[in-house]
């Protein structure tokens, strides 16, 4: 599958990145355009996409192109366009199924649209993007899918069940993935990343009691960045991988090995009392 004999190469390949404009999904572009992937960059904010693959340009070495495609990952025929989009530009052997947001607010609050909007856009969307995704690298002699999880996915995080479970339902949909296509050369692991400064995570990053906390918890003491995330993304897609699949491996300063973090500050702050349901406490 690989055009050099270098495992870490991917010149000579295509990959499809959901929310590719921004954050941790640009961060894997960064990483993926430098060892002369083509890239997909797929998401709703076409402006956004655009500055983003601007940039890229920049970085890419060895033939890697840098493509756009407007998609909602909620929208079944946006996804099966970007599919088809992806392997009109060449040899579309990898996915990363990152786009993702999160909700916060206690169970008892959260809207059935807040639920709907999370499942719908982590786990159903990333499912889309699978479904549509799969015939291509299967024709193309099989490829490689990382799905972004979270540290959400394995660890509670009081106050963000749509978005834990979305995450939970996330790593089952790769091990159903890595289990079913093998078969087909088709690999699916998850990446965990801990607390990335992003868009999505500003008001956490800049808020002490919080960000703090998520500090405290990580042996590593720092919070991650984009590229941190993004070379274990490109480990996951190459040929240095080639015997790993249905992991969901984390990449988050040993978060993990803790608890999950404390985002109360924020509940107490907009709800006070009423963020738990009226009752005794035990
Ligand atoms: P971000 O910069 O806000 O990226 C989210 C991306 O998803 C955006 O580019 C957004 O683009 C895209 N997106 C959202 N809804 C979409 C939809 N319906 N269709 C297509 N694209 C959509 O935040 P991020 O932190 O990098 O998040 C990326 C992923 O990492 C998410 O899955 C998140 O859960 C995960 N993650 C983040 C952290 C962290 O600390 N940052 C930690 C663990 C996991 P448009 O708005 O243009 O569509």
């Amino acid at each position: 599958m690989n055009s050099s004999s270098d495992p870490r190469s991917l010149a000579g390949r295509v990959a499809l990145i959901t929310g590719g404009g921004s954050g941790i999904g640009l961060g894997c572009a960064r990483e993926l355009v430098s060892v002369g992937a083509t890239v997909v960059l797929a998401a709703r904010n076409v402006d956004r996409l655009s500055s983003a693959a601007q940039e890229l340009r920049t970085l890419a070495t060895n033939g890697a192109e840098v493509v756009t495609v407007a998609c909602d990952v909620t929208n079944e025929d946006s996804v099966r366009e970007a599919c088809e989009k992806s392997a009109a530009v060449g040899l579309f052997t990898m996915v990363v199924a990152n786009a993702g947001y999160g909700t916060g607010g206690p169970i008892h609050l959260t809207s059935l649209d807040d639920w709907n909007g999370v499942i719908g856009t982590n786990l159903t969307g990333a499912f889309l993007t699978i479904k549509h995704a799969v015939p291509h690298l299967s024709a193309n002699g099989g490829g490689s899918i990382v799905a972004v999880s979270s540290i959400a996915g394995p660890v509670t995080h009081r106050f963000m069940t749509p978005y834990d479970v979305s995450k939970a339902g996330l790593e089952m949909l790769v091990r159903q993935t890595a289990d079913e296509l093998g078969c087909r050369n088709i690999r699916a692991n998850a990446v965990r990343p801990g607390l990335v400064p992003t868009d999505a995570t500003e008001a956490m990053v800049n808020y002490p009691p919080v960000v703090d906390d998520y500090v405290s918890q990580m042996p590593l003491g720092r919070v991650g960045t984009t590229e941190d995330v993004g070379r274990l993304v490109r480990f996951l897609l190459s040929d240095e991988s080639s015997w790993i699949t249905g992991t969901c491996i984390s990449v988050d300063g040993g978060h993990h090995l803790r608890r999950g973090p404390n985002i109360e500050p924020f509940m107490e702050m907009a709800l006070g009392e009423a963020r738990y349901p009226a009752g005794p406490s035990n």
